[in-house]
């Protein structure tokens, strides 16, 4: 039996129910949700309870499948879970939380509806708190980097940056400048953990495959370069497959750079720190990650790069009634032996994490004992490209098919929900079936372009792009939270 939040004394603003706010619709928000439907059923049935999930897009985006998304290898609709569908016991709020005041319990949220009404965004008052707003991209002050940096951690990111890549290799076969072919030819991905190399190897199979069918670019004419600032990619994996997966790159004439840095993308030109100049129209940037802003606009501690200071039991330190999990909590790691190590910020945390938040909410309401959080690291798999990967889980290391196909088989368990699986799996089979799919539909970005000219107006954007375009990145981003699920790639 839940307590009633008003016998709990310490709530300011307290309702006769229990009010809980998630911020955060990623793997901890929706996870956290889910497990907490289903413990706190009778209550929510009973209305003792009551949840709401604020978030900026209507879905849950599986990030480890996004690299598979922009190779065509799944339908992007696919890699993501609508909130709305499996949260069918939540309020769920499409809106950004702008600032958090705990010691009052109130949110202010930005919804679409407040920006077209000019309204400064509404106040949500709670009881419980779970902060789960995940990150961002890690950038650096490179020059040309805001402009024509490609990030890739959204779904829109994912099927922009396919449609890019076909878009450069369309601009090469029809170009007859040698250098503006060139640059359109030269793919740079900066960062070589998890997300800069698993898409550049599903990018790479995939732009090698569509070769083909360009009576005039081979797959020689295709640069893909790889620039890591450290000595070693894929960390996740450990040393020895690191050192494989470069390998393994270099070997598919990919050139890897180590130990270098991107130090300006001006006009097109990406400048490494080595002296390398290499004109180029596509610089993908995935240099890791930092904790989403609005942490910035709460009054709840942060630790020095920014993510929330939290126990082991995840509540977030020296205050009560919140609770925080996943990439923007530095929650501490009790099963390691370095002192102040916290647990990384992955999906094997964060998915894990939410199991015992969940349980210790429900614990607290009911005035029972919280456990810790304690996971050691179990390893990595990753894929890189078509039956291509590198794998050291539980201490077994797998390289190559044996890899890759431990990737698949992993992710499509973890995959939430069946319907989610089943489309997976029946879209791997068809498409050992089937050649790939190797159009760009960069124009469903813009769909209103053709109108627009045929209506007598310019056009808010070419039908055909000019060359000095920059990429689109992540275009249309606010124009996907008002549907269910993002466009078809
Ligand atoms: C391409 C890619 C591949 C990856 N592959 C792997 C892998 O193979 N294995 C692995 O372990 N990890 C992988 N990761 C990392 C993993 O996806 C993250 O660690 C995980 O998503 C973290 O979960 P989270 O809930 O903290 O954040 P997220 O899942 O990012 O969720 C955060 C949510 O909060 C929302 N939000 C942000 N700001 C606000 C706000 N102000 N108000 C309301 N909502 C807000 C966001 O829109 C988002 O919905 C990968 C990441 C990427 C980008």
């Amino acid at each position: 039996m839940v307590k009633a939040a008003n016998s709990r004394g310490t709530t300011p603003g307290s309702s006769p129910r229990t009010r809980i706010l998630i911020v955060g619709g990623g793997y901890v928000g929706m996870y956290t949700a889910l497990r907490l439907q289903q413990k706190l059923k009778a209550e929510l049935a009973r209305g003792e309870v009551e949840m709401a999930v604020v978030t900026p897009e209507p879905y849950m985006t599986y990030q480890p499948f996004l690299p598979e998304a922009a190779a065509g290898a799944i339908s992007p609709r696919h890699v993501v879970v609508p909130l709305r569908r499996v949260l069918g016991k939540c309020r769920i709020l499409i809106g950004e939380v702008r600032s958090v005041d705990h010691a009052k319990r109130t949110a202010t949220v930005a919804t679409l509806a407040t920006e077209e009404e000019g309204a400064g965004g509404v106040q949500l008052g709670y009881d419980e708190l779970v902060i789960a707003p995940g990150s961002i991209s890690r950038t650096l002050p490179v020059p040309g980097l805001a402009l024509y940096g490609i990030g890739f951690k959204s779904v829109e990111e994912a099927i922009g940056l396919r449609n890019h890549v076909l878009e450069q290799m369309d601009i090469a076969s029809s170009t007859r400048e040698p250098a503006l072919r060139d640059a359109a030819l030269t793919f740079v991905f900066v960062g070589g953990g998890f997300a800069g190399v698993e898409a550049l190897g599903e990018l790479e199979d995939m732009a090698r495959y569509a070769t083909r069918y360009y009576h005039n670019i081979k797959p020689e004419d295709l640069k893909w370069v790889l620039v890591e600032a450290t000595s070693r990619i894929l960390p996740e994996v450990g040393e020895e497959m690191g050192t494989y997966a470069v390998r393994e790159l270099r070997r598919r004439n990919i050139d890897v750079r180590l130990d270098t840095r991107l130090d300006s993308c001006e006009n097109r030109v990406a400048v490494l720190s080595d002296g390398t100049r290499l004109p180029t129209r596509t610089v993908v940037w995935t240099a890791g990650v930092k904790p989403a802003p609005v942490l910035a606009s709460t009054d709840l501690p942060l630790n020095e790069r920014g993510r929330l200071k939290c126990t082991p039991r995840l509540t977030v330190e020296g205050v009560e009634h919140a609770w925080a999990a996943g990439d923007a909590a530095a929650v501490p790691d009790v099963t390691s032996k370095v002192p102040g190590a916290e647990t990384a910020p992955n999906a094997q945390h964060a998915v894990r994490q939410t199991k015992v938040l969940a349980e210790n909410v429900v614990a607290s309401l009911r005035g029972q004992p919280l456990k810790e959080y304690a996971h050691a690291y179990v390893g990595s798999v990753a894929s890189l490209g078509l039956h291509k990967g590198v794998a050291h889980v539980y201490g077994r290391k797998l390289k190559g098919y044996p890899a890759w196909l431990m990737h698949r088989v992993y992710h499509l368990s973890r995959m939430p929900t069946f319907n989610r699986k089943a489309r997976i799996l029946a879209e791997w089979t068809l498409s050992g079936l089937f050649k790939r799919e190797i159009v760009s539909l960069g124009s469903l970005e813009h769909p209103r372009a053709e109108f627009e000219l045929a209506a007598g107006a310019v056009p808010s954007r070419p039908l055909t792009r000019r060359h000095e375009d920059p990429p689109n990145g992540a275009k249309g981003r606010r124009q996907s939270r008002t549907g269910e699920d993002p466009g078809e790639g």
